[in-house]
């Protein structure tokens, strides 16, 4: 095992070694304690975190990740519960992570207030976590990506993140793992209208639920549709087509269809080399990302700087200074701080 070197502390050292082997024995204490760890925003707890991650990287990258996107109420929840009962079923660890930064216009978070996914929950071999409160997306996603290595270290055999599609969540949640798949539901009249061209180019998988009752014909005539739009996208793989599946989370039907989908699409991209190009390029994005956000977080802790950052703001709130400008002068100031 790696040596921590930069603590200086040699107690702390000892004792984020002893997490981390405990973690490797599946032991969900310490996987919990490593998981607030991850979300703490100090500091000394994101060195230490850093420090442990590097202890459990050799252990890191085994386990399937998908990530799942949808409008609200299109059963992100109900679908992925009943996916994680069924891995379970089949004797998998499995893990569900939230990519949820709360709005901050309304204050709250759309997946964070609801009562989750009480079934898996009770399952021992499951974990779920919501997204940590007050977040900015860039920390959300930092914290989930670091979640999802300390969940593989701790023998996590599939790992599923759950998005809300607004924004640029999709994007960041696709770029963290090996699928992505788009949840529709039909009922909003023309089923494509709405989604953006961008977003159907990053599915390898689209599930069209709610495939019952009355709503079943309606979703079978949304997969023709959704056939023939993705027909004219862009193919992110030369080995893969993204494929459609109708299910219904509710009833539970088509779920095991899903899971196969999953485990070919991950063997196909990895017998063409693909996953690992895929995940090369995440792992050096991830580190730019650390590295951008690092040095955001850097100027805004300078004192010297708060004065002069509110200040420029507000001229480019008012259309007064261009937003070039008032990011050269910041960073000049910065530079001399
Ligand atoms: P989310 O907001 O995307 O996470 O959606 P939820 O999983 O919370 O589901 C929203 C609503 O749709 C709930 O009332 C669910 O019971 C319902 N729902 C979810 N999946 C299905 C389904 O397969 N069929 C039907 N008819 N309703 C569903």
């Amino acid at each position: 095992m790696v040596k921590v070197a930069s603590l200086k502390n040699p107690s702390q050292r000892a004792e984020l070694e002893t997490i981390a082997k405990q973690i490797i024995l599946g032991d969900r204490r310490a996987l919990a304690r490593a998981i607030t760890l991850v979300e703490s925003a100090r500091p000394d707890q994101q060195n230490q975190t850093a420090e442990l991650l590097q202890l459990l990287q050799y252990k890191t990258g085994n386990a399937l990740r998908i990530g799942f996107s949808g409008a609200p109420g299109v059963g992100k929840s109900t679908l992925i519960e009943a996916l994680g009962l069924h891995v379970s079923d089949l004797g998998l660890k499995v893990a569900v992570l939230a990519v949820d930064p709360s709005s901050t216009r309304s204050g709250g978070s759309i997946l964070g207030d609801k009562t989750r996914m009480e079934r898996l929950a009770r399952q021992p071999t499951a974990f779920i976590r919501p997204s940590p409160a007050g977040a900015t997306l860039g920390g959300v996603a930092r914290r989930t990506r670091e979640a999802m290595l300390i969940l593989e270290a701790a023998g996590y055999d599939v790992v599923l993140v759950e998005t809300v599609g607004v924004g640029q969540n999709e994007t960041t949640v696709a770029n963290m793992v090996d699928m992505f798949a788009l949840i529709l539901a039909p009922g909003g009249g023309d089923e494509l209208q709405g989604i953006k061209r961008g977003i159907m180019e990053l599915a390898d998988v689209v599930i069209v639920n709610k495939a019952d009752g009355e709503l079943e014909k309606v979703a079978q005539g949304a997969v023709a549709d959704f056939r023939a739009a993705l027909g004219l996208l862009r193919p992110k793989y030369t080995c893969w087509i993204p494929q459609i599946k109708l299910v219904s989370a509710l009833e539970e039907r088509g779920i095991p269809d899903v899971w196969e989908c999953a485990t070919i699409f991950k063997k196909t991209i990895r017998e063409s080399g693909d996953l690992r190009r895929l995940r090369a390029e995440q792992a050096k994005a991830w580190m730019w990302d650390e590295i951008r956000q690092d040095l955001v977080e850097n100027l805004l802790s300078h004192v010297s700087m708060a004065d002069l950052t509110s200040q420029l703001e507000s001229q480019v709130l008012e259309g007064t200074l261009s937003p070039k400008q008032a990011a050269r002068r910041i960073l000049a100031r910065y530079r001399e701080a």
